[in-house]
Parts: structure tokens; sequence; C-alpha cells
């Protein structure tokens, strides 16, 4: 449709899809987004990738969800709010009388706002009385959020996303950030270009970062630790470590230095799959460097050993002096628009808001007392314990706002059972996604363009959510839903604005103390922010670190979980490309996006195809211990010889149908980063 800029009305907001949270302006007419404009101001200062300026045809296109549906006689039927409400809480009370509250289970969302997931506790906790609630940061950050809480007392990025371009050096492991977090990347592109940043790039593929590295490694997937220890002895060696921070600022160092005895670069270089003395020159550049970032996502998380990967990166910026300073630090990039905030907001079975445990007493009074209730003391179940145990028929009641584990959690074919086992299954989303198609009851929600609330960027800024039209039907706000299941089972609550969710959070979580509506309406603020004069944290640590120390562990390099042999040769490692998001639950409805990229593929080395006989092109099986799927062949020099890359956003050949659900024991992460496969041709 043709028109004219005059003729719409701009509303500024944050975008939607990755953490980065950009600011942009939506221009409207007619209750219908016609442009998308980029807003010159932090983070994101004039820049918006593909998804961000190109990908809101989704919110108008005819497959939203506009009725609550309940399966009758087996299938969806349209309903009113009344039905389901009512359907929805009459088996929650059946569940809770005749199992348990523990036999409920809830998934919050990293898609919905600060409120809602704030709420989405609350009803699990204060309401049914569990704390079976949590989301999907078990499959991207749970081992950052367990491994950095542990070295350093935060499990967030350090430092703000402008000083990327302040860096020395800056360090990209286990990120393909110019597909996954693309202003980041552009920024870090930007530092190396114009501002005399040096970088080192440690990936099992030919990224596009790699191109303007000065050192690339091109690891084998899951061989991070290996790398740092590797690193690190280096630098132990050569004598370049920062004493005096050591010293001052850290414990635990003997031990740590204890453990890496022997590990040389020759040894590290054997694992890694690189040059020993590439492993040196990237040791040097880094601890040599007076400001060195390092900045890593799901390569280094998503793997049986993740919370130890984290560690590893961890000690080598102690080791060097890097972190609580301007520029330099330890930058997890955390992967949806929102999952910063849901951890925040205590959508974790573990903590209530602001990572207060629920098994230490005084907290639990705290919330008690806050919400008027009796609160459960015990740990709850995580996300794929959550599915295990509905599997066995132990979790009777799932409750899912916002997600769609049917693509994006590890071994399908589980998954299927898990969800198909449960007694009743509510989900509520925007779409029929793959996992509303086993629901008993599903609801409509609002997208984040037709309501209000808050979003919490990798950077922890948080950053405001401005309704620009309508919702589609009879689409209701995730947390105008939440507010009235709580009222329908006596848990009586009346907020007449998610700003007014925000000052109750504000109360009980000491590290948004200082936030509130009128302070983010022209730009966020980063917490900490504890009280309402405190300007916000622009990075962490600076003279202190959060849990007073910082604290070396020793970490020594263990293997995957499933390793390759004679009957599964091949190493498979997955993750995002630029035109996709995650389950493409709003992407997979942007003509243009799937005109670029539509459909899965597998990704194979020119040597790998000629010994299968595979051309570019063509469609193979591949097949895992789990399960088997087609998808079409891509040879490319993008990856090493045996191993196999695919991107994970496509429920036809779903790269999950072949993961491995092997978890990180101390935080539960599925190894979703490699399998062993083997090829078929067809
Ligand atoms: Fe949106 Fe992320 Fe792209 Fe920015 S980089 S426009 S937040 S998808």
């Amino acid at each position: 449709e043709k028109f004219s800029f005059y003729e719409t009305t701009g509303v500024k907001t944050t975008c939607p899809y990755c953490g980065v949270g950009c600011q942009l302006e939506l221009r409207v007419k007619n209750n219908r987004i016609m442009e998308v404009l980029p807003l010159n101001e932090p983070p994101n200062e004039g820049l918006l990738c593909v998804k961000g300026r190109f990908g809101f045809s989704f919110v108008h296109h005819p497959d939203r969800l506009k009725k609550p549906l309940i399966r009758k006689e087996g299938k969806l039927t349209e309903a009113t709010w009344e039905e389901a409400y009512e359907l929805i809480a009459s088996k929650i009370k059946e569940t809770k009388e005749q199992y348990g509250s523990d036999a409920l289970a809830g998934l919050s969302s990293a898609r919905c706002t600060n409120e809602e997931n704030y709420l989405m506790q609350k009803l699990f906790r204060a309401v049914i009385g569990t704390n079976n609630i949590d989301h999907c940061a078990r499959l991207c950050h749970a081992s950052t959020v367990a491994g950095l809480a542990a070295t350093l007392g935060s499990g967030a990025m350090t430092n703000s996303i402008e000083e990327v371009t302040a860096a020395d050096v800056i360090f990209v492991t286990g990120s393909n950030t110019t597909e996954t977090h693309p202003v980041i990347g552009s920024k870090i592109r930007q530092a190396v270009r114009y501002h005399g940043a040096r970088l080192i790039v440690a990936e099992p593929r030919k990224i596009d970062l790699a191109r303007d590295a000065e050192i690339f490694l091109q690891i084998k997937p899951g061989t991070n630790v290996a790398l740092m220890n590797g690193m690190m002895h280096v630098i132990l060696e050569e004598g370049l470590q920062d004493q005096t921070y050591i010293d001052e600022r850290t414990e635990n160092f003997a031990e740590f230095k204890k453990a890496l005895t022997g590990f040389t670069p020759e040894k590290a270089a054997e694992i890694c799959g690189v040059e020993a003395e590439d492993i040196r020159k990237a040791a040097r550049l880094y601890a040599r460097a007076a400001k060195a970032s390092i900045y890593y996502a799901m390569g280094v998380t998503q793997h049986s050993a993740g919370t130890e990967h984290v560690m590893a990166i961890s000690n080598l910026a102690l080791l060097c002096g890097h972190i609580g300073k301007e520029g330099a630090g330890v930058n997890p990039l955390r992967g949806q628009n929102n999952v910063q905030g849901a951890c925040d907001m205590g959508a974790l079975p573990n903590v209530f808001p602001g990572y207060q445990r629920v098994d230490v007493p005084e907290i639990v009074e705290k919330f008690e007392k806050a919400w008027g209730v009796k609160l459960p003391h015990e740990q709850g179940l995580t996300l794929p314990e959550i599915l295990d145990a509905a599997e066995a028929g132990n979790i009777k009641f799932l409750y899912i706002m916002g997600e769609n584990p049917m693509v994006s959690d590890p071994d399908l074919n589980h998954v299927k059972k898990a969800l198909s086992s449960v007694d009743f299954l509510v989900v509520q989303d925007i779409f029929l996604t793959e996992t509303a198609e086993f629901a008993h009851v599903v609801l409509p929600a609002a997208s984040a363009v037709e309501k209000d609330g808050t979003f919490t960027n990798t950077e922890r800024r948080v950053q405001r959510v401005r309704k620009a039209v309508e919702p589609v039907g009879e689409a209701k706000p995730d947390w105008i839903i939440i507010t009235e299941l709580m009222n329908r089972l006596g848990y009586e609550v009346k907020y007449r604005h998610p700003y007014e969710i925000m000052e109750e959070i504000t109360r009980v979580t000491p590290q948004y103390g200082g936030i509130n509506y009128y302070r983010i309406e022209q730009q966020g603020l980063q917490w900490p922010c504890p009280s309402k004069d405190h300007p916000g944290t622009k990075f962490l640590h600076q003279g202190r670190f959060t849990r007073g120390k910082g604290l070396f562990m020793p970490v020594v390099y263990q293997g995957p979980a499933e390793e390759t042999d004679v009957e599964y040769p091949y190493l498979l490692t997955t993750g995002r490309i630029l035109y996709q998001y995650h389950t493409r639950t709003m992407t997979g409805r942007v003509t243009g996006l799937n005109e670029i990229a539509p459909e899965s593929y597998m990704e194979v080395h020119p040597t790998t195809a000629d010994k299968l006989g595979i051309s570019d092109g063509e469609i193979v099986k591949v097949v895992s211990r789990r399960g088997a799927i087609t998808t079409k062949a891509k040879v490319a020099e993008k990856v090493k010889e045996d191993v196999i890359f695919m991107p994970f956003h496509y429920a036809q050949g779903a790269a999950n149908v072949l993961t491995n659900r092997a978890l990180d024991k101390s935080c539960k992460i599925p190894e979703l980063k490699i399998c062993a496969v083997r090829i078929e041709k067809i």
C-alpha cells in the first residue's frame, strides 16, 4: 500500500526480536504498521537489522489467533473467554485437589514483558502454590546465570553495548554475532575497522566476523574449555597475568593454577583442532590489552558442561584483570528480546524476582508478606525436568505462555510424548504454534506492538514497550489474561496498567528498586538501579565484584555427552541465521524473510560431501540416536570436515529431532550444540 510519512503516526517502542533491544519508531496508519524506522539513541544508535526493519507484517497476518479455542471431540473449536477461563480454573482446582500443587507446572516466556513474566511466576507461586515455573532461558543461558553468579556474583553482561567500541581487544567465541545479534555484530565490526580494536574469533564455523579477525581459531564444537585452559597456560607460563589484580580482587588463584598444570597449548590444540601457535598468539593478544572484552553466546553455554565453559571464560578475564573497567568484561549475549527480564522477574524454579532464593526462609517470608499468602519453600522443576515429569505422568497440568518447545527443545520425539502425556495443556500465544496443536485450550495473546510494558535487553537496560495498534480479534495482552485468571481462582488483583505491576516489581526486586515508567520514558535504565535517584549501572564490578571477590574456579575439559562412532560418524552442531527468528512463529509469517531463507538445510564441507557422494542442493536424510529428518545439503567450506551445521528454526526438517537432551548437572541446560549423526542418501 502506498502512503506518505505525513499520513502516519509514530510510536516509539523496543524491537520484539532479539536481546539487543533496538529502539525504533513504528509508523502507523489505520491500525496498521506501515513502516519501521530506527531511532538514533542507545542501544542501537540508528542501526536496525533486517528483522527489526522489515519483520513486522506478522502482526496483521490472517493466521493470528483471534478467539480462545477449546478442544471438543478432538478438535480445537472457537469458544468464549468465559468458557476458556472457567475450564482452565476448574482444571487447576481439580488437579491441585487430586494430585497436589506440584502436579502443575508453567512455562513463562522470554518473548513477553517483565510485567507479564512477573505475573506468571506469581500465578504459579502465590495462587497455584508451586515453584514449577521456568522458561527457555534454561535452554540458552542457564549456564551463564549459574557460572557467572558463582564466579562474579551476577550472571548478566558486565558491560554496555556502547562500550563495544571502547575495547582494545575483542574476543568473540561461541557467537555468530552478525547473524544472531546483528547490531552488536556491526558495532564489533565498527570497533575493528574504525576504532583500532583487534579481534580474536574462536568458532567452529567460518562466520562472517572471522573475516575481520586478526586471529581466527576454527575450533571443534564443544572445545571451548580446552581453548581457554590452553590460553591461560600460556599466560601463566609467560607471566602475562595481572598479578596485582589477582592479589587484590580475586580468590582461589592457587587451586585454579594447579588445575592448569600440564594443559599446554599443544594439548589444547590437539583437542580443539587448531594450531598451538595460534593459541599462543591469541593468549598474548588478549593478556597484553589494556582493555579486552569477551562476547559469547550459545556456542559456549549449550553443553552438558556449559557451566564449566562459562567459568573458564570468567577465569580468563580474572587472570588478566579484564573485568570492572569501561570496555573490558565478560559479556554473555542474551538471545531473546526479554530473556534477561524473564530471568530478572523470577520465571525460574529456584528464585523469586531479583534472583532471591526460594529456599531461604527470610526471603520466602518477605514474599509471603508482599503477596499475602503462604508460599512453597522447595525449588521447583526446571524446563527439561518438567517435560521428563510430564512424560512420566507426574505433571498433570501444563500452562505454556509464548513458548514453542515442539521446535525449540532437544529431542522433539520426547517433547511430543511429554506434551501428549499431560491431562491438560494450556497454550497462550499469538499463532497456533506446533506446540499449541497439542493443547486442550488455546488463548489468543496480543503481540508486542499491541500492548504496553517493558523489556530488559542483554545489557540490563529496562526499556519501554508501547502499544501501537489494537489487538486483533479478541486477543488480549498476556498480563490481562493472567490477571483475569488469578481473580477467577480467588486471588484478587487489580492492575489498571502495566506501570502498576512495575511499581509492585520495584518494591520486591532490589536491582529494579529505582525504576519506574516516568524515568524510562525517554531512555531505558540499566540495573542495578536500586533507588529513585540512582542513575543506573553502565558496567558491573567496578572496584568490587557483586559477590565481593572474583572467584577462580578450576575447570577440567570434558568432551561432549555423545561422541561420534562408526554408526554416527559426524558431529552435528546447531545455530541461528539472520533472516529467521527462533521457532519462526513471527518471521515464518513475513514474506520477504522467507523468500531469502525458506527452509531447513544442513551445511557440509565439500570433502565430506564428496566422500558421501552428495551434491549441493540434494535432499538427504540425517539420522541421530533419537530420530531422523530429511533436509537439503548445502555444500560449503564454512564448516570443518566431519562437522555438520543446521539452523534450528524450522519445524519441517527440524534439527531438534536429532539433538541430545543430556543435561549440565548443575544448571540443567541441555546439550543442544552437539550430537552425533550419520548422513544417508535418499
Ligand atoms: Fe531487533 Fe535485534 Fe535486529 Fe535490533 S538487532 S533490530 S533488536 S532483531
